[in-house]
């Protein structure tokens, strides 16, 4: 028998919603939220190597080299927590990446589904802008959109709420820029798969996560 894992990986422009869906998703499904961006800000924080690599391309909202980000994904999902598959966010973001994780996956019966949360352009930047992160736990706000209930804490652990240094308008921007160049390419890379699936994103974030819950079957 193989071994049969659940690979969802979540596609969308920056902003989209990828990371406050896959942690919802973590709770209804147990398959662990896989954020590249997240374990680079934890290198980051920690001043590891791979931290001090990552900053020089993550402070002007360009892409972590391939090899790199790629390894440190394959380290990730041998933890034992990942044994049943995973939510990706952020990760494939090339089609390098996309090629390579298809390989590192193939053993489980592939990924799953793809599915593509659509957000206007211009939403993007006001939610990005508009976005802080709690420095504890990483839950996701918004000033306006999301507020949490008390001003600059996080509602789950009472952590303080931060601006990340590239989500200021002029990083995001090229963020933007360097999604349509690098990974709005791979819709098609996972429609052409049969995998790619549409999410309105402009949904409060309860009825994106009921139309991303109806994708995922667990294997
Ligand atoms: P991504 O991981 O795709 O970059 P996030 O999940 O961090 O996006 O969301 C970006 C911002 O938009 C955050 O401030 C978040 O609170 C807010 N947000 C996410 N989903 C929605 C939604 N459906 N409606 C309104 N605001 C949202
Ligand atoms: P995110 O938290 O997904 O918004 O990512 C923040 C930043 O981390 C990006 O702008 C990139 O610099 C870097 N990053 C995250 N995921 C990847 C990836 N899969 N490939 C390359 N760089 C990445």
């Amino acid at each position: 028998m193989t071994d049969k894992r659940t690979y969802v990986v979540l596609l969308g422009a920056p902003g989209a919603g990828k990371g406050t869906q896959a942690k919802l998703l973590e709770q209804a499904t147990g398959l662990p939220q896989v954020s590249t961006g997240d374990i680079f800000r934890y290198n980051l924080k920690n001043e590891t190597e791979l931290g001090k690599l990552a900053k020089s391309y993550m402070d002007k909202g360009a892409l972590v080299p391939d090899d790199v980000t790629i390894r440190m994904v394959e380290d990730r999902l041998a933890q034992p927590d990942a044994a049943r598959g995973a939510i990706m966010d952020g990760f494939p973001r090339t089609l390098a990446q996309a090629d390579a994780f298809d390989r590192l996956v193939a053993p489980f019966g592939g990924v799953a589904v793809a599915p593509v949360i659509v957000i206007d352009d211009e939403e993007t930047v006001y939610r990005i802008t508009g976005r802080r992160s709690c420095r504890a736990c990483g839950s996701v706000y918004h000033i306006i959109l999301n507020p949490p209930k008390v001003e600059g804490r996080c509602d789950k652990d009472n952590g303080e709420l931060y601006q990340r240094d590239d989500d200021q308008e002029a990083t995001v921007r090229n963020r933007l820029l360097v999604y349509y160049k690098q990974t709005a390419p791979l819709i098609g890379y996972y429609y052409a798969k049969g995998l790619l699936r549409e999410v309105n994103g402009g949904e409060t974030i309860e009825l994106v996560q009921a139309a991303l819950r109806s994708l995922i079957k667990l294997k």
